[in-house]
């Protein structure tokens, strides 16, 4: 199949400058993407080719080989012998996530691409910190304030590396472009990839003399305090992303951000898993077996729970809906009681005197102390 020429997938005519090309490319994209269009095999392929077509135009290099030689100019395919599909080195979705990332990521900063052809200016990179939650503050949400240390611009020369008082040069490596270009050649053509250079970190400046606050980096990390909402429900694992507030990122690249862990302590009497909680409570053989009222502790406060007379150890009950928020769903889950009859392993005399004249009256006449000698006396004297 016959590719269509770039300009006409874009809708643009021949004279179109860099800037709308972009604005052309964008309001394509949004319209065919892939999100917008879910199992739409027509939107996606339009997709691909706008893609594909911005891959080109946006790169003046490539701009100016297709507006010379078409196709043949810039794909490797069709300059290929036999014209087999040759993806080495090309692929319609390479820098996707570069692109997408500026309208998604909600930073729309002018600059990425000027002057800088296709390559983006990097984003700075995600700093993560973990934060400790009490139990209670889990379950009812809390405001938490913290501190981080994120790559920041050197206070001392506000980023340009240069000793207060002194200049800067341009990059004798990368003549002040900030990157450096590689050719790679393969069986279909040559083909360009840029990367950051490294002499100048991407500056395109050499400090004259280096700033001693940084080292001539430009950049220091820096404490920063942070306050989030933590909502309720929260539990160890989950993350919570407070977008902007990572290292700084190139010129006109957005920030990274902060990924806050949670880590929620354990509680003394209630264990969790997920929205449910459970606890186990303990009675005495007397009040599992005449019933009782005992003091509750739940997450809303104290209760009064209804022992009934007769209960067996390990009856589980439930009160629904007296668990933790869902933080994936809706509602919030229950609260397991396990009831525990604790059998007494000690006893006054008296004690014992009236369990054995317990156990003769439920069907064991010779019911007796079948304790020791030795450990009667123990026990006395305890
Ligand atoms: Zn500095
Ligand atoms: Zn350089």
């Amino acid at each position: 199949m016959a590719k269509r020429d770039y300009y006409e997938v874009l809708g643009l005519d021949r004279s179109a400058d860099e800037k709308s090309i972009k604005s052309a490319y964008r309001k394509q994209a949004m319209k065919y993407h892939p999100d917008k269009n879910p199992g739409d095999k027509e939107a996606e392929a339009k997709f691909k080719e706008i893609n594909e077509a911005y891959e080109v135009l946006s790169s003046p290099e490539k701009k100016s080989r297709y507006d010379q030689f078409g196709h043949a100019g810039v794909d490797p395919s069709a300059a290929g012998p036999g014209g087999g599909p040759g993806f080495e080195g090309f692929d319609p979705f390479s820098g996707f996530g570069d692109i997408f990332s500026e309208f998604f990521g909600g930073s729309a900063a002018g600059g990425g691409y000027g002057g800088r052809g296709f390559q983006r200016a990097r984003p700075g990179d995600d700093v993560d910190v973990e934060v400790k939650l009490t139990f209670m503050e889990a379950v009812n949400g809390t405001t938490k304030e913290f501190a981080i240390y994120h790559l920041d611009n050197c206070p001392t020369c506000n980023g340009s590396g240069a000793k207060p008082g002194t200049g800067t040069s341009t990059c004798s490596t990368c003549q002040g472009s900030g990157q450096v270009r590689y050719s790679q050649r393969s069986l279909f053509g040559e083909h360009i990839s840029v990367a950051e250079c490294s002499t100048c970190h991407g500056s395109g400046k050499i400090p004259d003399e280096p700033c001693e606050t940084c080292k001539g980096k430009g950049k220091v990390r820096r404490k920063k305090t942070l306050k989030v909402n933590v909502p309720a429900g929260v539990d160890t694992g989950n993350i919570l992303t407070v977008q902007g507030e990572g290292d700084i990122g190139e010129t006109g690249a957005p920030r990274g951000d902060v990924r806050v862990h949670f880590k929620v302590e354990p509680h003394k009497t209630f264990r969790r898993e997920g929205p449910h909680i459970y606890q186990d409570v303990h009675i005495s053989f007397p009040q599992a077996t005449l019933g009782d009222e005992v003091e509750l502790e739940t997450l809303e406060g104290k209760i009064k729970f209804k022992i009934p007379a007769g209960t067996q150890s390990q009856t589980v009950r439930k009160i629904t809906g007296g668990g933790i928020t869902n933080l994936h769903g809706y509602g919030k889950g229950d609260h397991f009681i396990n009831i525990v009859v604790d059998t007494p392993t000690k006893f006054t005399e008296k004690q014992r005197d009236l369990l054995i004249e317990l156990a003769k009256t439920m069907g064991d006449p010779d019911a007796k102390d079948n304790r020791s000698f030795f450990d009667r006396v123990k026990d006395a004297i305890s």
